[in-house]
């Protein structure tokens, strides 16, 4: 079994290329039943149909009395009409004798009807008694009654499958009496970053290192798409170590724990000391450019460990080229495999204020800030792929194609929208 693309000779991918080989690495996972408490953000795996009707029971509307309509008629403020309090109905009262005739039952809001009744007067509309009620006003039959059913009958299909959980469907699940939903899985990530000049925040700095922060970045991207992340201790350019790391925590760990996906920063360009691309090259992932800025040296394929392999997305080290790569293939691969419908990011089209230039035959993402009073955008920060100070400004990614080289000022332009 092998999904490891080929990079043809001829040159490099394009994004959309790079996305699909990313993409088949990831098939759909599993379906799990999850408590609903759980559920936020998962994919409804099945059709979801009401257990019981809504409402269940014909019921008040509002705290008042259940009356005969037909016995209040004429009444108003001149000609109020006094009628005995038979009953009082509680919400949650299970067992209701009918209305008699010529009485009324004091009832709460969504406390069962009595049979008999057709309508309700709010308790505003009457002196509030509770052993005679003075009544102020006639109400139409049905005035201020839910029916059973009005707004689901048993058995309908509420929810289809495919549907993205959140807090009104949740609502409506645990309202039809529900106490769980099958969802599908969320895939696991591992997350290993390289570099030799890498130091964990916190510690101190020498010169000539840096502080780590594509590991962090991207294991809470990955949470943010909706997947798990397993962040692992970054590794220093030591093949030996970067392999012994992987195959610890893959191979000598239960099946059942094994992740969907390995996603690596660092190691894949060009220069001498290559980690990833040295440790995986011939070993089932491959490596070449993609037409694409920032983020050209990319790799993927199923890393082989031997008694296992697992599915690896190589991106490059540079942050901003880490997170774009990110939001171009791993992210809409991992909602795909987790049944979402809409695995992109939403894409607007834009002004954009200011001009551009952009190299040929690159697909480039600049960083932007929307402004949605003018239906504008901006590019913020320039090109360089180290400046995480500007990309954690910004809203969005311009996207320009790769055929065009400048976009001048006012011309419409594709604005990934990347907030949670
Ligand atoms: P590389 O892709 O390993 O050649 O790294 C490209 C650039 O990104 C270098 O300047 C690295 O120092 C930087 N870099 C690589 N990995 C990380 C990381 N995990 N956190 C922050 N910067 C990194
Ligand atoms: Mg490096």
């Amino acid at each position: 079994m092998t999904t490891a693309p080929t990079w043809s000779n001829s040159g490099p991918r394009s994004v959309a290329e790079h996305a699909a080989a990313i993409a088949a690495l990831l098939p759909p996972t599993g379906v799990e039943r999850v408590p609903l408490a759980e559920a936020s953000g998962r994919v409804l795996a099945e059709d979801m149909t009401a257990g019981v009707a809504l409402p269940p029971f014909d019921n008040s509307a509002m705290d008042g009395y259940a009356v005969r309509a037909a016995e209040l008629t004429g009444a108003s403020d001149d000609t109020p009409v006094t009628l005995p309090v038979a009953e009082d109905i509680p919400a949650g009262r299970t067992s209701v004798p009918p209305l008699a005739p010529g009485t009324v039952a004091r009832i709460m809001t969504g406390a069962p009807l009595p049979g008999g009744a057709d309508a309700i007067v709010p308790v505003e509309r009457t002196d509030g008694g509770t052993e005679r009620v003075r009544i102020s006003a006639a109400p139409d039959s049905g005035a201020y009654v839910r029916r059973e059913g009005e707004d689901t009958t048993a058995g309908a299909v509420l929810l289809r499958a495919g549907t993205v959980l959140a807090a009104p469907q949740i609502g409506l699940a645990a309202a039809v009496g529900r106490p769980d939903l099958a969802v599908h899985r969320r895939p696991h990530v591992l997350v290993l970053s390289t570099g030799s000049e890498l130091v964990a925040p916190g510690e101190p700095l020498a010169p000539g290192q840096i502080y780590e922060s594509n590991g962090t970045m991207l294991a809470v991207a990955v949470r943010e798409a909706g997947a798990t992340a397993e962040l692992l201790s970054f590794v220093p350019d030591d093949v030996d170590r970067f392999r012994a790391v992987l195959a610890e925590r893959i191979i000598a760990s239960p099946a059942a724990t094994r992740p969907d996906l390995v996603l690596t920063s660092g190691g894949v360009s060009a220069g001498a000391y290559e980690v990833v691309k040295d440790a995986m090259t011939g070993h089932g992932v491959r490596f070449g450019k993609v037409a694409m800025q920032p983020g050209g040296p990319q790799g993927c394929g199923r890393l082989d460990l031997g008694e296992v392999s697992v599915a690896v997305a190589t991106l490059p080290g540079n942050p901003v080229s880490s997170l774009v790569s990110f939001e171009a293939f791993v992210r809409p691969a991992l909602r795909a495999a987790m049944g979402h419908p809409a695995p992109h990011r939403p894409v607007v089209t834009v002004r954009l204020s200011g001009e551009l230039s952009s190299p040929a035959d690159k697909r480039q993402f600049r960083r932007g800030v929307l402004d949605a009073t003018t239906g504008t955008v901006a590019e913020i920060g320039s090109t360089g792929s180290h400046l995480i100070a500007a990309l954690a400004r910004a809203d969005c990614l311009i996207d320009v194609p790769a055929d065009v080289t400048t976009v001048a000022d006012g011309s419409p332009v594709a604005a990934w929208l990347i907030e949670p």
